[in-house]
């Protein structure tokens, strides 16, 4: 796994002092409030269980994956959100979306809408990392780890064709692994690439 990396971007003691930082404006702001952190899953799944432990506060959770339908080959573009269970009251309550990676924003876009329209009294969005320069639509995260260049990374939760969540740190692949720098493989929920 590891000969598959070309070069490590944030390691772990760099994450672990990312992570802090933005926990302690997490508690600033939602210090007094009940939240509910809503991690997208799967790529989501090691920073936001970090990231909760930092937070003296009381809140839930609630985990969420996206669907999308189409005619198996091509999306529709339609985007369905699933929780993990089923069912969610998401009415009155203050959502604190997290993602590994803000990249195009379509996902973040498209799953804060659907939250917003269920009624949730206040919806936030929270990355691991944030590729500024990909943005295709008008979304930018209320809270970010760190900002990071535009290369294909893995590793913290982010995945290669399923491999390499478990990677400590994040790095970027060997181009050699992979073919197209901007087709972003994962198994994860983006209606326009999986
Ligand atoms: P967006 O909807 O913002 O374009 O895409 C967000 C999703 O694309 C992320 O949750 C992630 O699954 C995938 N993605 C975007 N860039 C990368 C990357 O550099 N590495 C990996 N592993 N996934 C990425
Ligand atoms: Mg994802």
């Amino acid at each position: 796994m590891k000969d598959d990396i070309e070069r490590v971007l944030f390691d772990e003691p760099a994450i672990r002092t990312g992570l802090r930082k933005l926990a302690a404006e997490l508690i600033r702001i939602y210090r007094g409030r009940e939240l509910t952190v809503v991690p997208i899953l799967n790529g989501s799944c090691v920073f936001a269980s970090d990231l909760i432990r930092l937070l003296p506060i009381p809140l839930t959770l609630e985990f969420l994956a996206c669907e999308s339908y189409g005619d198996g080959t091509v999306s529709s573009g339609e985007v369905k959100l699933k929780f993990f269970p089923e069912p969610v009251t998401l009415e009155g309550r203050n959502i604190l979306l997290v993602d590994d990676i803000l990249d195009t924003g379509r996902t973040l876009k498209t799953v804060s809408g659907i939250i917003r329209e269920a009624g949730a009294a206040d919806v936030r969005t929270c990355v691991f990392l944030d590729k500024v320069e990909r943005r295709a639509v008008d979304l930018e995260a209320d809270f970010r780890c760190f900002e990071v260049e535009d290369v294909f990374v893995v590793g913290y939760g982010l995945d290669y064709a399923g491999r390499y969540r478990n990677l400590p740190y994040i790095g970027s692949l060997r181009s050699e692994v992979y073919s197209d720098a901007h087709d972003h493989a994962g198994t994860d929920g983006d209606p326009e690439r999986s």
